[in-house]
């Protein structure tokens, strides 16, 4: 609320006193610009207000960084009533949101492109009131043994209309808007019980979940962590954070420390889908990392490709050396495995084992008795 009065503040400071500065909803506000002599006056404003947003805001002792994207309509050609202008700067406004100047003006025919978007981002946040989204889990399993280790926790969404929507293509889209946050709490907190539920039956696990770079940059975050922690009782050894390649080599000073901060708390860090960035060996020595997970393009072609045979050879090498226990992601068939198993690969995950599923299928599939018969036995675990 703080933020928001400030942001308000420096808006009008933006604007002449005739014009108005109302806002219409969460963190979007409405300037309104009358009599002006042309519309590059309205790039000006906009620039202006970009550049006085992009200034640090300071709140309660903090330093805190917002970006603005700004939609631009005019009258009368871009509309001549306010619910068409409004709706024509909003279209914009997510254009801007893909460009670095920070503003867009409306352009005929950018409503098509944007119109499926805008209602898959309204859909998403009504996903999270009305409880559409739901959290799967996929094993992960000892390479030599079967044995169960734990699980990755992967986010579902069932839209009412079009059913299963890939988590390629929500989470990208929840982090544009700023839902990832909320949703990447919920997500932590509905693992966390689960965990902390299994654990209570006597079940020795560890469940990983996912995070996103922005979640990072959120700077409650690791009280929010904290929280989810004391509330819902979990002893964070059964938890794993997982942060892709690419995040981990943007993350620097404050964003590194909160890395620390939360090995510090107990929780296990892993490196998700490492191959596909450039990681330096030097930098991942410093980072404050427990477990890689080889990316599953590396493993796809294990039995037929050397050059990827080798790679991930070194690359399990590599890990060993600086202690990090390895996965490996995509794992689809026996072949893969047993490669894979002979190279000193410490955990598999993957199709081979069990698609990802629901939380009470994962508990009546993996945790049962049946199963532990399954591991005393040596027999591979595999759920159809
Ligand atoms: P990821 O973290 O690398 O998760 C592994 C993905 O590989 C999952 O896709 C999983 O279903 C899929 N997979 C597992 N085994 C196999 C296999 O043997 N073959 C093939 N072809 N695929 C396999 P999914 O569930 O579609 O998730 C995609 C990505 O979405 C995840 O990649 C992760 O980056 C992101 N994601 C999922 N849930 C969350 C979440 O709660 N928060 C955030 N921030 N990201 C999430
Ligand atoms: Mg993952
Ligand atoms: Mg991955």
């Amino acid at each position: 609320d703080r933020l928001l009065e400030v942001v308000a503040h420096r808006l009008r400071q933006c604007v002449r006193a005739a014009d108005c500065v109302a806002r219409l909803g969460g963190d979007e506000f409405t300037v309104v610009l009358s009599d002006l002599p042309d519309i590059n006056a309205a790039a000006q404003v906009a620039h202006k207000i970009a550049a006085a947003l992009g200034a640090p805001f300071p709140v309660s002792g903090n330093e805190i960084f917002v970006s603005a994207s700004i939609g631009i309509s005019v009258f009368p050609q871009d509309g001549e009533d306010v619910s068409t202008l409004l709706r024509h700067a909003d279209t914009a406004m997510y254009r801007a949101k893909r460009t670095s100047k920070g503003y867009r003006f409306y352009e005929a025919g950018m409503d098509a492109s944007i119109s499926g978007h805008l209602q898959l981002e309204a859909a998403l946040r009504r996903a999270v009131e009305r409880g559409e989204l739901s959290v799967h889990y996929q094993p992960k399993v000892e390479a030599g043994t079967g044995r169960l280790f734990g699980a990755e926790a992967l986010l579902r969404w069932n839209h009412p209309v079009r059913g299963p929507i890939s988590p390629t293509e929500f989470i990208p889209l929840a982090e544009e808007t700023g839902l990832i946050i909320p949703i990447g709490e919920w997500v932590l907190r509905t693992v966390c019980q689960q965990a902390r539920a299994w654990v209570e039956e006597g079940r020795e696990l560890a469940v990983a979940v996912n995070l996103s770079g922005l979640q990072l940059q959120d700077p409650s975050f690791i009280n929010r962590v904290e929280g989810v922690l004391t509330s819902t009782g979990i002893d964070p050894r059964h938890l794993i954070l997982e942060i892709t390649e690419s995040v981990w080599m943007e993350q620097a000073g404050e964003t590194l420390s909160i890395l620390h901060r939360l090995k510090n708390l107990g929780i296990r860090l892993a490196i998700d889908d490492f191959g596909t960035g450039y990681s330096s060996l030097a930098y991942i020595k410093r980072l404050p990392v427990d477990i890689l997970k080889i990316d599953r393009s590396f493993i796809r072609d294990i039995a037929s490709d050397p050059a990827d045979g080798a790679i991930v050879r070194g690359v399990m090498a590599l890990a060993h050396a600086l202690n990090l226990e390895v996965v490996a992601e995509g794992v689809e068939t026996e072949e893969q495995r047993s490669i894979l198993a002979a190279m000193g690969c410490d955990y598999l995950q993957g199709f081979l084992v069990a698609r990802p599923m629901p939380a009470e299928r994962f508990a009546e599939h993996l945790l049962l008795p049946s199963v532990e018969a399954g591991r005393k036995s040596g027999g591979s675990l595999r759920v159809s």
